[in-house]
């Protein structure tokens, strides 16, 4: 077809669309749109992990990888909406600038050093032992029972699932901690 059949004008006057608010405004480009989840093979739900409104999401893939993520219409939270975070979420799990290694400052230091897992690990608990036995409450003034430290506490993000946070509690309770918050909750 020759280029100047396609101009809007000509297609509103010599197609179907004469008062053209149809085919004869649509551009080229917008013909050739395809939506970003075209391609995908498999769709699973998910929930935003980035606040506590929880939105409901579609995670969309391809060949195993994720690429890209929606709002989902069921959702009777958000109704297929999210937020720019929520909408951005893909380069949760893709981007190149997603941290991959435990990255440790020591107190004095000027900049970061790579840890593995299990030194990471160590180096916790071996703080959390300490903390624990340094600042141990059995009883106040009174001799009541307090079995407690106050020296632990912990501030979850909404980013924890519900296993998680389950599994926290445990621990935390379990350690005498009794200062315990979500982030999901303030
Ligand atoms: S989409 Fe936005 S509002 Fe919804 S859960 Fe995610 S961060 Fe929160």
């Amino acid at each position: 077809m020759a280029e100047w059949l396609r101009w809007p004008v000509v297609r509103q006057l010599t197609g179907t669309d004469p008062l053209g608010r149809g085919p004869a405004a649509r551009s080229r480009r917008t013909d050739e749109l395809r939506a970003r989840t075209e391609d995908a093979d498999a769709v699973v739900r998910s929930v935003c992990p980035y606040c506590a409104v929880g939105c409901g999401q579609r995670v969309f893939a391809r060949d195993g990888a994720v690429t890209q993520i929606e709002g989902d219409p069921d959702s009777p939270i958000s109704r297929g909406r999210l937020c720019p975070k929520g909408s951005a979420s893909r380069e949760l799990v893709t981007s190149a600038l997603r941290q991959t290694k435990i990255r440790y400052r020591r107190p004095h230091g000027t900049g970061w050093e790579d840890l593995d897992l299990d030194t990471a690990l160590d180096m916790i608990a071996d703080r959390v032992l300490a903390t624990r036995a340094a600042t141990w409450q059995d009883a106040d003034a009174d001799g009541r029972p307090l079995r407690r430290t106050m020296g632990i506490a912990s501030l979850g993000g909404a980013t924890l699932d519900n296993e998680e946070n389950y599994l926290m509690k445990k621990l935390y309770t379990a350690l005498g901690a009794i200062q315990v918050e979500n982030q999901a909750r303030i």
